[in-house]
């Protein structure tokens, strides 16, 4: 097999590709929009027929929402599944797009040629990588240097709901040796990164009671216990002076980094100050013996989302509250075991209540972290191919919110998740004047030719 002339029939196909690309783009398939099921039908009409173009068994699939799309084309090498999501946000306000979202066009901007419409990054962009990768190798070899399964889903903006009973009815077909995902991004708008670390999150809302009602507090202060005076205690305790979360028992479970992995991110070179100075901060507010990539990435954090109690209105009310709330959540990293952490922080929680004082608790999901095992030589092999086509080391890196779909491949069917994207920072995913760079786009489809070259 010859990756050089793949990698040469990518660049002279480029123009034919983003033709393609804008083609998908103009299906305006906004998943959550009853209005737009049409398109969303249309879109994944529109994959299948791809596909079957490159001579791939694909069909379109039904599910209670937007329908999946699954292909199978036979390979050599190691059986690899691509995921990637054919709907799209929502686009208002509309008043604030310098173009019709759905007419892309190719821009010239100061950092670039770009692609702009929305899902040009997010993820029809993304999605048309792999794409045109397996494309350039089917015409170039005749076939793929791997056995692929393409699976397109069109509910990822709108929750996903039909995906875990698709997937766990599907499971036998869907099952590979290792699940691409291409949603992520560059690190920094410049590494290529593969993310190995996703951070799990339990929610909890507490209510504290202390009076059976409001009171007037010339006439109560002083007597009567105060419940937003016992929250704030029991909040402020959370955190000891280093930063450390002292709910007991929370670290159990918690991982250092491996020697290459601290290795990698000191490589990385992260701009804190830039990061945190972008919205008006300078010190890094976690764990203090931590750098600030590990505080996003690889360490827990505890944070008060919300909190109310008693009279917050206009002007001034002398009351003492019957009651005081907060909504606090916890990241998780690790194996940290969420409902033992539940447990724990309720306990703490009852255990700092004075007399008079009742509390009560409400959960708002529970989920643990996800780590993917790199020790699969495949992962070496991506950051390899990746740093060849980048020529910057490529990084396993995390990421600081959750990926749900990266669990639903491990748990359901058993396979490794090995997420790679090309986005970067500044293509305004979500919001208006969405735009994929082609650089991304030219050298993505470039890294998944390397990729499937480099695990066959
Ligand atoms: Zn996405």
């Amino acid at each position: 097999m010859s990756l050089d002339a793949v990698l040469s029939r990518i660049d002279s196909d480029m123009p034919e590709a983003l033709e393609r690309l804008r083609a998908l783009l103009r299906i305006p398939s906004i998943s959550t929009d009853p209005a737009f099921a049409d398109d969303c039908d249309t879109a994944a009409d529109w994959l299948v027929a791809e596909l079957q173009g490159l001579g791939i068994a694909a069909e379109k699939r039904a599910t209670p929402g937007h329908p999946m799309v699954v292909g199978h084309a036979d390979g050599p090498g190691p059986h690899l599944l691509f995921y990637g999501h054919y709907d799209v946000q929502p686009v208002d306000p509309l008043d604030l797009w310098d173009n019709d979202p759905f007419d892309p066009q190719l821009e010239d901007t100061p950092k670039g040629k770009v692609i702009r419409g929305r899902g040009s990054s997010d993820d029809k962009g993304q999605l048309m990588t792999f794409v045109e990768a397996c494309r350039a190798w089917i015409a170039e070899e005749g076939s793929l240097p791997c056995k692929i399964t393409f699976f397109f889903e069109g509910e990822e903006e709108s929750g996903s709901p039909s995906l875990v009973p698709f997937m766990e009815e599907n499971a036998e077909e869907l099952k590979s040796d290792l699940a691409l995902i291409c949603d992520t991004g560059l690190f920094e708008s410049r590494t290529p990164a593969i993310v190995t670390m996703l951070r799990g999150l339990l929610g909890e809302e507490i209510t504290i009671t202390g009076p059976e009602l409001d009171l007037h507090s010339g006439m109560y202060g002083g007597v009567a216990m105060n419940p937003v005076r016992v929250l704030s205690r029991i909040i402020a305790a959370l955190h000891d002076d280093t930063g450390r979360i002292t709910v007991p028992g929370f670290y159990d479970g918690v991982p250092e980094l491996s020697d290459e992995l601290e290795a990698q991110w000191q490589g990385l070179a992260f701009d804190h100050a830039a990061f945190l100075g972008d919205v008006g901060l300078s010190e890094p507010a976690g764990e203090q013996d931590r750098t600030p990539l590990e505080m996003i990435w690889s360490r827990p954090t505890c944070e008060v989302n919300g909190i109310w109690g008693g009279y917050t209105g206009d002007g001034f009310k002398t009351v003492l509250p019957s009651e005081a709330h907060a909504k606090i959540s916890f990241r998780l990293v690790g194996t940290q075991d969420p409902l033992a952490i539940r447990e724990n922080f309720r306990q703490m929680v009852r255990d700092m209540l004075p007399p008079d004082c009742k509390v009560s608790f409400g959960g708002h999901g529970a989920s643990g972290a996800s780590q993917t095992k790199t020790s699969d030589p495949a992962f070496e092999a991506a950051r390899q191919a990746l740093t060849d086509e980048w020529q910057v080391p490529a990084a396993y890196v995390g990421c600081g919110g959750s990926i749900p779909i990266a669990g639903h491949f491990q748990d359901i069917l058993g396979t490794t998740p090995m997420l790679i994207g090309f986005g970067k920072d500044d293509d305004a995913l979500h919001s208006p004047n969405e735009k994929y760079d082609l650089e991304s786009f030219h050298k993505g489809t470039r890294s998944w030719a390397r990729i499937l070259a480099a695990l066959s």
